[in-house]
């Protein structure tokens, strides 16, 4: 029995054969999934979708390159304000709230986790003070939506994506920093504090074993097959068993057999099938561990 932790069944190509998607994932073993969101629009999505299939769940979010590229637009020439970049956030942070406010009230509660939230500088353009506005209004929007996860004891599923040479203001170590302050926080205050995923894990290994450290778990997606990725194996082999989570990130990531095709959710089998082959690892282990994360599946393993 393999639950898919993470997949985009809320996006195109998969939202619109969604049933056959499902369907097909069924009948392979997988025995559930969780359709994350990556903004207001398809986060409620992911809540409709989770109410329709009974043995899916949704996560909401605003993803750091959703609002990066609105507010890269607006700071392209000399006219930008650090007002106009105030009033994207502030917006966004509201439909955020009104969102989740909403998904907590639901009778047929589907709501297992915030994300995918982080920070992702890969791709970013700008450049100087335009570029220091950026990254802040990432942290901002980040941090706001962490704490709302803290404080309602929601999972956190992270993405966080940056150049591999990047040695001033990475986004693995900005993330990791923010992550940890919280945390610590709420050890001192002896407040409960949620699971942290790091989906689709990259980065340098000892950011990776600082969340390791701090007891995240760490999600291997598709990628972790392919011939040019033995840092991912690298990453899998550092990560304790117990802190392994299986994922596609469909349409996202297909595994080395259908490389470059749209990962359609069910090839998390071959992946899960590598990771036999190859580490010997227990799927047993990796279903005790979902369910550890996200109990609201014990019902669907039973
Ligand atoms: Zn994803």
């Amino acid at each position: 029995m393999i639950i898919d932790t993470h997949c985009h069944y809320n996006s195109e190509p998969l939202l619109s054969e969604i049933e056959t998607h499902w369907k097909n994932s069924l009948s392979h073993g997988v025995v559930g999934g969780i359709c994350i969101g990556t903004d207001i629009n398809n986060s409620n999505i992911a809540l409709q979708l989770a109410q329709k299939f009974s043995n899916m769940f949704a996560t909401i979010a605003i993803h750091p390159e959703e609002y990066t590229e609105q507010i890269n637009s607006i700071l392209v020439g000399d006219s930008f304000t650090e007002e106009t970049v105030q009033n994207i956030l502030n917006t966004h942070t509201k439909e955020f709230e009104g969102l989740l406010n909403f998904a907590l009230a639901q009778d047929n509660k589907k709501i297992v986790g915030i994300g995918e939230i982080g920070l992702d500088y890969y791709r970013l353009k700008v450049k100087g003070i335009k570029r220091n506005l950026v990254e802040h209004a990432q942290k901002q929007i980040f941090q706001n939506q962490l704490e709302l996860a803290f404080q309602h004891t929601l999972p956190v599923i992270l993405h966080v994506r940056d150049q591999a040479d990047r040695t001033e203001s990475n986004a693995y170590y900005d993330t990791f920093n923010i992550v940890s302050k919280i945390t610590s926080q709420y050890q001192k205050e002896q407040r409960p504090i949620p699971a942290i995923i790091l989906h689709c894990a990259s980065g340098p290994k000892d950011y990776i074993q600082n969340f390791i450290d701090l007891g995240a778990y760490i999600g291997f997606a598709g990628n972790v097959t392919y011939a040019n990725a033995p840092e991912l194996r690298q990453i899998f082999e550092m990560t304790p068993k117990e802190k392994i989570l299986l994922e596609t990130d469909a349409p996202y990531l297909a595994p080395n057999e259908k490389k470059g095709q749209v990962c359609e959710p069910y090839f998390i089998t071959e992946t899960a099938k590598f990771l036999q082959d190859k580490f010997q690892i227990n799927l047993d282990i990796i279903l005790a561990n979902t369910l550890k994360v996200f109990p609201e599946f014990q019902k669907v393993v039973q």
